[in-house]
């Protein structure tokens, strides 16, 4: 009987599908330093990003065949070593594409209509300066016709792509490796339009979009700083739902207060969990604390599909 560790918890439905499959799933955490023994019960464990998986624990459960990580990046998993020694390793890439393309859409409806300050000062001013904070928040503006420049045009950058065209916005798109093909909006009916769209410069996207969203992972250095910054239109919003570090932070901290940037939506921080105070209280900066994949949805088309690969496994 195949037993699995699910150390990070794993969507009742992907639990359900391995043991229908006949498989064995225990869901209780076992903190770090007490992995290695409870792994040796074991022929499998999947991971969200707190459990690590490193070398050294990787050498002392030789029974693990198997390690799956319910999400996209690896970081906690030293995923070639466990790959030298016959460790499969797994995840579920696209899984959660559409949910943090959405949260790139809250945070610019946010940003254009200043919610992000509203919902600060309304429980505290919003009887005592209603028309003050209404005159304060006059100026919106629509995303309609727009453009938004896409900086990383993978699995991410594609949905977001795909969620403004449906919104009638423009998309100018950047990728290290050049996209040209077709993105289908799936309508009401089941209609489904193909909209062509090939990736530009970087420069091309960074005069020319109102609206910017970051879908690259990091790499050594920041995507935008001062430089790009400087560059941009005048008073355009800024969303990143990528990873920390890929916006240089002091540098964005500097456009909004000069106006150079609108606004900005961050779902993702250098240092989490401890972000700067200075993002955290700033009156034009959106922020979610890295929620990108949290829905329902995405977690249980992670979960389905981090069982069915456990199970194609185990079993072909
Ligand atoms: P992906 O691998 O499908 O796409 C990334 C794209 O970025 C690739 O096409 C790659 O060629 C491109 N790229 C890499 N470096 C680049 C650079 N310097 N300039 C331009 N393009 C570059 O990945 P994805 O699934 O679309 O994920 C994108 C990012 O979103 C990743 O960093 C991932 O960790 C992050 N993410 C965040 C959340 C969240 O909760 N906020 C959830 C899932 C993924």
């Amino acid at each position: 009987m195949i037993k699995i560790l699910a150390n990070d918890g794993i969507d009742p439905i992907g639990k359900a599908l391995l043991e229908q499959a006949g498989f064995v799933v225990d869901t209780e955490t076992v903190p770090q330093d007490k992995l290695v023994e409870a792994l040796q019960n074991y022929d499998a464990i999947t991971v969200r990003s707190a459990t690590q998986l490193r070398k050294e624990t990787i050498d002392q459960c030789p029974n693990i065949k198997l390690i799956g990580r319910g999400g996209v990046g690896m970081d906690n998993i030293d995923v070639d070593y466990a790959r030298s020694k016959g460790v499969s390793v797994v995840n579920t890439p696209a899984a959660s594409s559409l949910s943090v393309a959405e949260l790139v859409f809250a945070h610019l409806f946010t940003g254009v209509r200043f919610l992000q300050d509203s919902n600060r000062k309304m429980p505290v001013e919003g009887a005592t300066k209603f028309n003050g904070l209404k005159k304060a928040y006059a100026k919106g503006v629509e995303l309609r016709g727009k453009t938004i420049g896409i900086i990383g045009f993978g699995r991410i950058g594609r949905e977001t792509a795909t969620v403004a065209l449906g919104l009638g916005m423009n998309v100018l798109a950047y990728d290290l490796h050049p996209f040209e093909g077709n993105l289908t909006l799936n309508l009401q009916g089941g209609i489904k339009v193909d909209i062509p769209i090939k990736t530009v410069s970087l420069d091309e996207v960074i005069s020319n979009s109102d609206f910017f969203s970051l879908h690259t992972p990091f790499s050594d250095k920041p995507i935008l700083g001062a430089e790009e910054f400087a560059k941009m239109k005048n008073g355009v919003g800024v969303v990143n739902c990528s990873r920390g570090g890929t916006i240089d932070e002091k540098a964005l901290i500097a456009a909004l207060d000069s106006g150079k940037l609108s606004f900005a939506g961050l779902d993702v921080f250098d240092n989490e969990p401890t972000p700067l105070a200075e993002i955290l209280q700033h009156p034009k900066i959106s922020l979610t604390p890295h929620i990108g994949a949290a829905t329902n949805e995405a977690q249980e088309r992670i979960g389905t599909e981090l069982a069915n690969l456990i199970i194609d496994h185990f079993t072909k």
